[in-house]
């Protein structure tokens, strides 16, 4: 979640707190849910889920290696940290076929890869180094959305109920997976038949970064807690994912706001196939 959003969200938590009603008719609708950490989160997701690709290119403290200029993510037009690979058609949810294939970011990792690949073993240790960095900060993450009703805050705006959009992070995601496959691959989304499920979120023990997940079903007396869709929650309006998500970013400005050595790289894995110089500099096509 980006840091506007959360500042959004204490916003609007705020003026929910203090009871007030929105002061302004453009008060934004807080559709996006958030796991909160510790307690199990009851959730009712609504319809199968949408799948993503995206990556993630702003600076990292993980990492070292850089694929855009500091500079390009402040001033007048910045570039977004996370951004949509142009890549993958999230209508039909299948990569784009190679001839209309444009992002920058795959192509960047492709270049690395394929360097690597064919000349890997001419490379010193700092130019190995380098381009194992730049492919791995360069690939595509896949990501994981549903339409939800939150149960312990089903608020999208203060006296307005609404879907929200819930992410599952693959680790969730997998759990969710297993879970269904315990009850007969059982759609706890469906409308008519799902129930709601409970997830706990915790910091992985021991460790800087990233999160466990534990889903269950919630249960009512012996059974699950089906909970079909009332007539209100149906009516809700249903937030279109890919079109949040899905916006793809503009591929020029990407190019000028590569660091230095990327824009060199993307250059040689765009050289023609039948060009010298590319074959000298070990480039060509080479799927990922
Ligand atoms: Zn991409």
């Amino acid at each position: 979640m980006s840091k506007m959003l959360d500042r959004i969200k204490a916003f609007q938590n705020r003026a929910t707190e203090q009871g007030a009603t929105p002061a302004y008719s453009g008060q934004k609708e807080d559709i996006f849910y958030d796991f909160a950490e510790g307690t199990p989160n009851r959730i009712r997701l609504v319809g199968t889920w949408v799948t993503l690709r995206s990556h993630w290119i702003g600076p990292s403290k993980f990492s070292a290696v850089k694929l855009f200029k500091d500079s390009a993510f402040t001033g007048d037009n910045p570039i977004k940290k996370n951004i949509c690979c142009a890549d993958f058609d999230s209508q039909t949810e299948m990569p784009v076929a190679g001839e209309n294939r444009e992002c920058v970011v795959c192509r960047l990792h492709a270049a690395a890869n394929d360097i690597l690949f064919q000349s890997g073993k001419d490379l010193d240790k700092e130019q190995t180094d380098f381009l194992n960095g730049i492919a791995k900060a360069a690939k595509f993450r896949e990501r994981i959305f549903f339409l939800c009703i939150d149960r312990d805050h089903p608020e999208i705006l203060p006296g307005k109920k609404g879907f929200k959009v819930v992410e599952f992070p693959k680790p969730l995601f997998e759990k969710f997976t297993d879970l269904a496959g315990q009850y007969n691959d059982f759609e706890f989304y469906d409308e008519a038949d799902g129930c709601d499920l409970l997830v706990t979120k915790r910091p992985k023990p021991g460790q800087q970064k990233g999160f466990d997940y534990s889903i269950a079903v919630a249960t009512a007396g012996r059974g699950f807690a089906f909970t079909p869709l009332t007539a209100e929650e149906k009516a809700y309006e249903k937030p279109d994912i890919r079109k949040i998500f899905g916006k793809k970013p503009d591929q020029a400005a990407l190019l000028d706001a590569l660091t230095e050595d990327c824009r060199e790289l993307v250059d040689i894995g765009n050289a023609p196939q039948g060009d010298p110089a590319a074959k000298d500099a070990g480039a060509g096509e080479v799927p990922f």
